[in-house]
C-alpha cells in the first residue's frame, strides 16, 4: 500500500530559488505523488523557454507524476478582455502534461465592481479554455475578492459543467469560512490548495501551523475527488510536512 503522502502534490511555490530539476527530484524521492507548477515572475514564466525545458526534463525522469499547473495570477484575469495570457498558459500547461490548470479571476474588487463587461469576459474566456483536454479550476480568492464567497463562485461556474473549482483553504480561512467553502465546493472542485494561516495574512503556512480546524475541513472535503496540493511548504521541510499530514488528519483524504 502507498504511503498517504503519495496522494499529495507539492506546489513549486515551496521551492522558489531552488532549481526546478533539483526540487522535483526531491519531491519524487520523498514519495509524494506529483507537483503543481506555479507561474510567478522569476520562478516560472510561461514565456521563458529555459524554465519550461527545465521542468519538462525533470518530469521526463518521473513519468507517473501527477502534474497540475497554476496559471499566472498577476496578469491572467479571466474577467478581463485579454485572452492571450490564458491561451499561452494553456499551451505551456499542455507541454508539462498538466491534467488541470488553476486560474484566478479578477483579484481586486467585490462583486459590485464586476460590471457586465467582467461577466461577459469571464464567460468568453472560460468557453475558450474549457473542453481542451485540460481541466480548468477557478480558485476562490481571499476577501474582498468576488470569488471569496462559495455561492458566488458556484454561480460563476453555472453553465460550465466541465469547469471545476480550486478550493484554497488559506484564502477561505482569511474570510473565516474554511469549512463552509470546503463543504460547498467539495464535489465541484478539481483541486484543493492546502495551506494554513492565522486569519490576518495569507502566509501559506504548513497545515497545522495556523488556526484552520483541519479535522473539520477534512470532514467537509469528504466528497472531494480532486487533487490535493500542498501550497506552500519549503522544500527542505518535506519530512515535517509528512508529520503534518498525519497530525492534521489530512491523510484520510489521500
Ligand atoms: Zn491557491
Amino acid at each position: 500500500m502507498n504511503e498517504p503522502w503519495a496522494g499529495f502534490l507539492i506546489s513549486s511555490a515551496g521551492w522558489q530559488g531552488v532549481p526546478h530539476s533539483q526540487a522535483i527530484a526531491g519531491v519524487r524521492e520523498a514519495g509524494f505523488g506529483g507537483v503543481e507548477i506555479l507561474c510567478k515572475p522569476g520562478h516560472f514564466e510561461c514565456a521563458n523557454e529555459d524554465h519550461i525545458r527545465e521542468v519538462e526534463s525533470a518530469l521526463d525522469d518521473w513519468p507517473d507524476a501527477v502534474v497540475t499547473f497554476h496559471a499566472p495570477f498577476w496578469d491572467l484575469d479571466l474577467a478581463s478582455g485579454d485572452s492571450d495570457y490564458a491561451l499561452q498558459a494553456l499551451e505551456v500547461g499542455a507541454r508539462l502534461k498538466a491534467e488541470t490548470m488553476t486560474v484566478h479571476t479578477r483579484s481586486v474588487g467585490e462583486m459590485g465592481n464586476w460590471g457586465e463587461d467582467s461577466f461577459t469576459a469571464f464567460r468568453r474566456n472560460l468557453t475558450l479554455l474549457a473542453g481542451r483536454n485540460m481541466g480548468i479550476a477557478v480558485e476562490n480568492l481571499p476577501p474582498p475578492c468576488f470569488t471569496s464567497r462559495e455561492d458566488d463562485l458556484l454561480c460563476l461556474l453555472d453553465g460550465f459543467p466541465d469547469v471545476g473549482a480550486c478550493i484554497d483553504t488559506g484564502h477561505a480561512h482569511l474570510g473565516g469560512r474554511t469549512v463552509e467553502v470546503a463543504q460547498a465546493l467539495a464535489e465541484r472542485a478539481f483541486i484543493a490548495h492546502l495551506h494554513d494561516n492565522t486569519m490576518n495574512d495569507d502566509k501559506h503556512l504548513m497545515p497545522g501551523q495556523g488556526t484552520i480546524p483541519w479535522g473539520e475541513v477534512a470532514a467537509a472535503l469528504k466528497g472531494f475527488r480532486g487533487r490535493l496540493v500542498i501550497e506552500t511548504v519549503r522544500i527542505e521541510s518535506l519530512d515535517e510536512l509528512k508529520k503534518a499530514i498525519m497530525e492534521t488528519g489530512l491523510w484520510k483524504l489521500a
